[in-house]
């Protein structure tokens, strides 16, 4: 085998309670990959469709990670990828974790599976620090090993897979404005209260033995983030509004995707989640502001071979 094709999934981050560790795996958003095999040595980017992305292999997260890879193995062929965008970068919901986790996947497929999937995020962290200029694993770990997944800790790297219940489903709507990474970190409180953490620590404790469980009631319950949200939410146009309609339409719970401007909502059932999807348009037909809105099962492969 020379060459592979493969589905890149968009991720959520930072999810409510679960800030810097918590994420989930989507279904339905992603990107498309093409990883080569080729005489010449080293790692070439040879298409980018979508949007416009550097095409030097050290500007480009998939470029970055597939270096990190290809420097701890020995071969005499190298490796070209293609990259398909469909998950518009900093939309907050982990394009550049997609591109990163991508070609590292793809290029161990290749190479008949050398390195399993905790090795293979320590690679694309190398990536990512290239996009958010930090090494952080909460959108990788999700992409590559699908469902819930929480980085107990990045050094060492550890992270955890989270079971969750057959019916969850995801709404999310991309409003498209900018948010610098910079201006959302400068919003952060430099110091937490007691009371608020032990809230925070709480319902992250709750939310995952809800998700273990497939306690619906839990889960909603404890989908809340008090140390958060109060500060990142006010970067976002009609946050409070979006939240309010889409919790009376039935969700269990938003909260921010990433860093923003992206919302997303947990709901039991396809049906709700179309639902609220309704509930979220409405807010922002009103706003002035072009927004997409995606409906996705929570993906429990992650990222996958197509073709
Ligand atoms: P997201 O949370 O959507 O990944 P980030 O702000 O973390 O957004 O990353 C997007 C930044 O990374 C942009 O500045 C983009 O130019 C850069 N970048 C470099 N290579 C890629 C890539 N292959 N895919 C996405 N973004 C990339």
């Amino acid at each position: 085998m020379n060459e592979i094709k493969i589905f890149s999934p968009a991720t959520v981050a930072n999810v409510a309670c679960g800030f810097d560790v918590l994420g989930f795996c989507l279904d339905s958003v992603g990107d498309d990959m093409v990883i080569r095999k080729v005489d010449k040595k080293g790692i070439r980017i040879s298409r980018i469709e979508g949007f416009e992305l550097p095409y030097e292999t050290e500007k480009n997260v998939a470029g970055v990670s597939a270096l990190a890879m290809y420097n701890a193995i020995d071969v005499d062929f190298g490796f070209e990828i293609e990259i398909y965008k469909r998950i518009k970068p900093g939309s907050g919901i982990g394009s550049s974790a997609a591109s990163a986790v991508g070609s590292v996947f793809g290029m161990n497929e290749l190479l008949g599976r050398p390195f399993n999937k905790t090795q293979l995020t320590e690679f694309a962290i190398k990536g990512e620090a290239l996009a958010s200029k930090c090494e952080h694993a909460d959108n990788l770990a999700p992409a590559l090993f699908g469902g819930f997944t929480l980085v107990k800790s990045v050094v060492p790297l550890k992270i955890l897979e989270i079971p969750c219940p057959n019916d969850l489903y995801a709404t999310i709507i991309h409003p498209q404005i900018e948010i610098k990474t910079s201006e959302a970190r400068a919003v952060l409180p430099k110091e937490v209260p007691l009371a608020d953490a032990i809230t925070q620590w709480s319902n992250l404790g709750s939310l995952v033995h809800g998700l273990h469980t497939s306690d619906y009631d839990l889960i909603k319950d404890s989908l809340k983030d008090v140390i958060i949200e109060p500060h990142r939410s006010k970067l976002i146009p009609f946050y409070n509004e979006v939240k309010n309609e889409v919790l009376k339409a039935g969700a269990l719970g938003a909260s921010i995707s990433g860093s923003g401007p992206s919302i997303f909502s947990l709901s039991k059932g396809l049906e709700t989640a179309k639902t609220v999807k309704e509930a979220m348009k409405t807010v922002y037909a009103k706003s002035g502001i072009d927004f997409d809105i995606h409906v996705s099962k929570i993906n429990t492969k992650g990222i996958k071979i197509i073709d």
